[in-house]
């Protein structure tokens, strides 16, 4: 069946091209939608998850192209960074795996994979797959548009947004951790990584212990606000640590902090030693220079900070239950927490019922206790006087006078970030930057450390003005899904200076600094606006060189005047106008559609970038942020090998039953379990449409139409008008459901009841292709063809269709009836004749819908028909209720014998049908008087 659907569309798509049908020219006075999805990486071949975000865009495009607008969907490659680089390196190696990942998943030739260690030849070799693959799978792409971020032209453009933001101080030079590969000596981001883990980097305090015999063991902690508590050191007996020289110190750390340490400053190794060497031994706590023991521990991870902690079994359980097992109890209180005794840890140890130091019960009691202290605990007042008591005086007095003023009877977190800062100060500490959620690995598979570079170049997002912009923007802007919001605002409170340019990689190279490249998260932020005007410098054969701070200024700003800009430039200023109004047409972005993964990351860059550079009236409108994409129930990953790319999929199934089901199968925000069944499926579905709407077109005859012509009529533009608001609150599933599902089955009905369909069936037809066509766009074109629409589906406006309230009114009341016959016990196969009293006082059931007895009656009922006319009414549906509300005029006895054939058939007997008040027709069983309106009278006889 897939070959049907191929072959189809491969129809379509060339007359698509032909035609020129998704090359939007700007067209004044239209009004226009602009949308655009994440450019894909080339080095590898898209696969059905970008399938889905592009599915989602094109959906959009192609509906407010109905709606009259001016739609672009334009695409790019890119091509900046690493990850092309480093995977040609490894091919280029003669790794395995990853040759036959390649093969096998991506269906690359063998003569070609050799050929893959040439990173552009890798890129080029991807990008015209995955373009054949969207091509293929009948995205409406204005290919005119399409470039790579290597381009010159692009890299222009970049080099000018990044002069604009370092104008605007938005880029900065220092000193700053980064993640960081020690086998590519580079930065890492989320791209770069296994799995596209974006390193959390996070930061220790480090308390000098000194041993008085010029040793100094550095313990690593996320909590320094408990130093006073510390009641010993904990030393792993069987790991390896170093003598190492490091800020200025003898310091004794584990061999991997060893390592680690040295990508955050000068370390020195002098000498290598086991961990069991140091145990016994003594050292005085800087804080309040008491003397305390180490003891071994082989719960301490030597790759975990320095591999030398420090133990405060009143606050941390883990310290509490390993001393309990040594069948030590000394207890330093520190911290009230409102709800907990004195000693926290041991109240939650002995609680929970903890055995001993290994029981795995113990992490929850650490979440506990270190949740409830830092969010609720305040230091007690007493902590000052535990503080320097090895000091002489005045010194003594004075560090005390400064704890109990910063420190003493302050709430945990203000007491944390003062100690922390305070060690540092008096060079009694330090900080230590580590991977939070490690191990990450980068793609090459070396672990990722923690560097501080010192002359880095960084784009500044934690400067608190331009933080306030992109919230401001985050509040204007419409999301989908609208909770995406709150994980935006969050984004750019923690947002910090990130890294914007690295030493290696293809790209832009930054303007004013040799030897750095933009990087990839950083070359990607604005490039919406680069779509809208490379088609024009093309025309125009405007020169890259050309491409000058005074032509970007002038086109995207509206600065200088286009004759001053044209001295600069060379560009004429007509052409200059011309790029200029290209840009102010398309220019802002309506809808920017991604996964929902790039939200901490690129869709958040966006949203800062924008503000920075632009305009507010030029700021984007939408994003939509769409859910993963599993296979199976199973997440798609290289090394299960169940990555489905895309190019291979349409083959599978056809490019229609494809984009169903990826729009079907779950709602935009949520995560989609892509099924093999589910996709045949809906190949059936399209397949039965595409036999309906033939059968329809070869039978129709032309006639007045009837009440059930009329109702197909009504039914379906209400499906289509529910399809249409679908579409504007991009509930993509919801308008797939009722265009592929819902209105089939209203024509299905309509065919079981008519023996011939009427021409009005045809129009309702075209309606319902138009509205089906965003999501299968090549089936609706054939469609649309067979049914005489001229030109193309995918051109034609929104259907006009109405819904008439008379004909649903008619269809529900006949529904009605049917079940009411079903209803009475007499009824059964020995049935033969039906015969029905129609009461046709219409605008008694009007009135009576007031719930008003008094109404019924004035509008003619006599006292017990308006009161049982009254309760008939309540008893209805809400939408039975409107209907009667709306329709003006309503005749029973018309309506029934238009569906007197298809009463018959449902019902199995012949039906015959009276006007309750002729006085000619005979009274069987008394139903005359039974008779309401909307509840006929009926007789049942064999
Ligand atoms: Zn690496």
């Amino acid at each position: 069946m897939s070959r049907f659907f191929i072959e189809l569309a491969e129809r379509w798509q060339r007359r698509w091209r032909e035609a020129k049908v998704f090359e939007p020219e700007p067209s004044p006075g239209t009004s226009k939608f602009f949308v655009t999805a994440a450019y894909p990486y080339p080095n590898g071949a898209i696969h059905i998850g970008h399938g889905r975000t592009y599915l989602i865009a094109d959906v959009l495009a192609r509906f407010n192209r109905h709606m009259g607008r001016v739609s672009l969907f334009p695409m790019g490659f890119h091509y900046t960074g690493t990850p092309i680089l480093t995977i040609a390196e490894v091919i280029a190696a003669g790794d395995k795996t990853v040759m036959e990942e390649y093969m096998e998943i991506y269906g690359v030739p063998e003569e070609e994979i050799r050929k893959m260690g040439d990173p552009l030849y890798l890129a080029r070799y991807f990008h015209q797959q995955s373009k054949r693959a969207m091509e293929g799978f009948g995205l409406g792409i204005d290919w005119t548009r399409e470039f790579t971020t290597i381009d010159p032209e692009y890299q222009r453009f970049i080099q000018w947004q990044f002069e604009k933001l370092r104008k605007k101080g938005l880029v900065v030079r220092g000193r700053h951790p980064v993640g960081w590969c020690p086998r590519h000596s580079m930065p890492v981001g989320a791209h770069d990584t296994k799995d596209d883990k974006e390193p959390d980097i996070g930061q220790w305090t480090l308390i000098y212990f000194a041993d008085g015999e010029g040793l100094t063991f550095p313990t690593a902690t996320l909590r320094p606000e408990t130093a006073p508590g510390v009641t010993n050191l904990w030393i792993n007996p069987d790991a390896d640590y170093v003598v190492a020289e490091l800020n200025g110190r003898r310091m004794v750390v584990s061999r991997d902090a060893a390592f680690r340490l040295s990508f955050q400053g000068e370390v020195k190794v002098l000498r290598e030693a086991r961990g069991r060497e140091f145990v016994g031994r003594w050292v005085q706590n800087p804080v309040t220079g008491e003397w305390v023991e180490i003891y071994e521990a082989r719960f301490v991870d030597p790759k975990v900070g320095t591999g030398v902690v420090m133990s405060v079994p009143a606050h941390a359980p883990y310290d509490y239950a390993a001393l309990r097992d040594m069948g030590l109890e000394r207890l330093i209180p520190l911290i009230k927490v409102e709800g907990y005794g004195e000693y926290p840890a041991k109240e939650v140890v002995e609680r929970m019922g903890v055995k001993s130091q290994t029981d795995p019960a113990l992490e929850e009691a650490t979440k506990e206790v270190y949740s409830a202290e830092y969010s609720r605990g305040v230091m007690r007042e007493d902590v000052a006087d535990l503080v320097a008591r090895h000091l002489p005086e005045p010194a003594r007095s004075m560090v005390r006078a400064v704890f109990k003023m910063y420190f003493a009877g302050r709430p945990v977190k203000e007491a944390r970030e003062f100690i922390s800062k305070w060690l540092v100060e008096s060079g009694l500490g330090g900080v230590m930057y580590d991977i939070m959620n490690k191990p990450v690995y980068c793609r090459c598979g070396t672990e990722i450390v923690v560097k501080v570079l010192e002359d880095q170049w960084f784009l500044n997002y934690g400067d608190p003005k331009w933080k306030e912009a992109a919230r401001r923007l985050i509040e204007e802007m419409a999301m989908v899904p609208s909770d995406a919001k709150a994980q935006f605002l969050a984004t750019v409170d923690w947002l910090d200076k990130r890294a914007c340019a690295r030493t290696r990689g293809l790209g832009t190279p930054l303007p004013w600094s040799q030897g750095w490249v933009v990087e990839s998260l950083s070359d990607s932020t604005i490039y919406m606006a680069f779509y809208a005007v490379i088609k024009k410098i093309r025309q125009f054969s405007i020169k890259p060189e050309q491409l000058t701070e005074e032509f970007w200024d002038y086109v995207f700003l509206g600065q200088g005047s286009p004759e001053e800009a044209a001295r600069r430039t060379g560009v004429p200023p007509e052409v200059l106008r011309a790029v200029k109004e290209e840009f102010d047409y398309w220019y802002p972005l309506d809808s920017r559609n991604s996964g929902k993964d790039l939200i901490p990351n690129h869709l958040t860059f966006f949203i800062f970038n924008h503000v920075a550079i632009f305009p507010s009236e030029k700021w984007p409108r939408q994003i939509v942020a769409n859910g993963w994409v599993l296979r199976e129930g199973e997440k798609m990953s290289k090394s299960k090998r169940n990555v489905l790319p895309l190019d291979r999929a349409v083959e599978m199934y056809g490019p229609d039953p494809l984009r169903a089901t990826l729009a079907i199968a779950a709602e935009v925000e949520q995560d989609l379990d892509f099924r093999d069944a589910e996709a045949r499926r809906n190949a059936q579905q399209l397949m039965a449409i595409y036999a309906l709407v033939q059968r329809i077109t070869q039978t129709a005859e032309d006639r007045a139409p009837s009440w059930l012509d009329l109702w197909l009529a009504s039914e379906v533009a209400q499906i289509l008008e529910r399809v249409k608001e679908a579409y504007q609150r991009v509930r993509v599933r919801q308008a797939a459901v009722d265009v592929l599902y819902n209105a089939k089955s209203a024509f299905d009905q309509y065919l079981s009841m008519v023996e011939r369909p009427s021409k009005l069936a045809v129009e309702a037809a075209k309606a319902w292709v138009i509205a089906m066509e965003p999501i299968a766009p090549h089936l609706a074109e054939e469609l649309w063809a067979v049914l005489g629409g001229g030109g193309f589906a995918a051109s034609a406006p929104w259907p006009s269709l109405k819904a008439d309230p008379a004909a649903l009114l008619a269809k529900r009341y006949v529904d009605m009836l049917i079940e009411d016959v079903k209803k009475i016990p007499a009824f059964g196969p020995g049935t033969r004749k039906v015969a029905v009293y129609v009461n046709r006082r219409f605008e008694w059931a009007k009135a009576a819908l007031s719930g008003d007895v008094r109404a019924a009656i004035q509008a003619g009922a006599p006292p017990q028909a308006a009161k049982r006319l009254v309760d008939l009414l309540k008893s209805l549906g809400e939408e039975v209720r409107s209907l009667v509300a709306s329709v003006e005029k309503f005749d029973e006895l018309e309506a029934l014998t238009s569906y007197k054939p298809y009463l018959e058939k449902t019902l199995g007997a012949s039906v015959e049908l009276y006007d309750a008040e002729d006085a000619s027709a005979p009274d069987l069983g008394g139903k005359k008087k039974a008779a309401l309106p909307l509840k006929p009278g009926i007789y049942l006889s064999s």
